[in-house]
């Protein structure tokens, strides 16, 4: 069975997407699940690395999917075509990487009608892409999988201009509407560590009031969303 984090990704591949990229793939699960549901979507899996690119080779044969899905060796977005998927997925990862994968293969995405990304950590980073890139947020989700916290948040192209409040860059506008348990769980632990973090560095030696006055804001946003 797929992990739940990875099932809430699959979630928001819809019916009209036809081919999905599923980049940095490793065992290739998150293709084989939606292959296996949808006889009709193709997948690319794509691994910069050999062992997970066997490995989802396996998969891929175990399941007797090589019709559906072809699994590529290389970096990034560089495995694409241009034009050839529509969607494409890129979990597991940090939010500054995946969003350099997305900057590094620009040109592929063009024809690219939503981008579903699950970082682990620095969501923000993602955001940043997608202002600069001139994709809207449609969904964002915050999760426990096994007692860790994912993200997950689809990016489709926009003409119009996209804005959000650096509150919103830090903690995610569809995420700050909707606030689940998750939500306060996570923001109430990085507060008690950012708490921590600024006594420490008022009592340094040298005293950075600029990164103070950085992360009093921060503790303010999440003071202001969940007390
Ligand atoms: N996407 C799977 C998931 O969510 O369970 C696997 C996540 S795994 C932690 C990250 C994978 O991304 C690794 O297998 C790694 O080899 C691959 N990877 C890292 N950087 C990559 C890049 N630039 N291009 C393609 N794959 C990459």
């Amino acid at each position: 069975l797929l992990s739940k984090r990875l099932r809430r990704v699959a979630y928001y591949i819809h019916d009209d997407i036809k081919v999905i990229a599923d980049i940095g793939s490793d065992h290739a699960y998150l293709p084989c699940y939606v292959c296996l549901q949808n006889p009709d979507l193709f997948a690319i899996a794509g691994e910069v690395n050999e062992g997970p690119y066997l490995a989802a080779k396996k998969q891929v044969e175990k399941y007797e999917l090589e019709n559906q899905i072809d699994v590529r060796l290389g970096d990034g977005l560089s495995v694409l075509d241009k034009g050839e998927a529509d969607c494409i997925t890129i979990a597991g990862m940090g939010g500054t990487l995946i969003a350099k994968i997305l900057a590094d293969g620009k040109d592929k995405l063009p024809h690219v009608k939503r981008l579903v990304l699950q970082p682990n950590i620095d969501a923000h980073a993602i955001r940043e892409f997608a202002v600069e890139e001139k994709y809207e947020i449609i969904a964002e989700e915050i999760i426990d999988d096994e007692g860790y916290i994912y993200e997950i948040l689809v990016l489709e192209p926009t003409i119009n201009m996209v804005n959000y409040s650096e509150k919103e860059m830090y903690l995610g506008p569809h995420l700050i509407e909707n606030k689940n348990e998750v939500f306060y769980e996570k923001w109430q632990h990085v507060l008690n560590k950012k708490y921590k973090i600024i006594d420490q560095m008022k009592n340094a030696q040298n005293i950075n009031y600029e990164k103070i006055d950085y992360f009093s804001k921060q503790v303010q946003w999440i003071e202001e969303e969940i007390e």
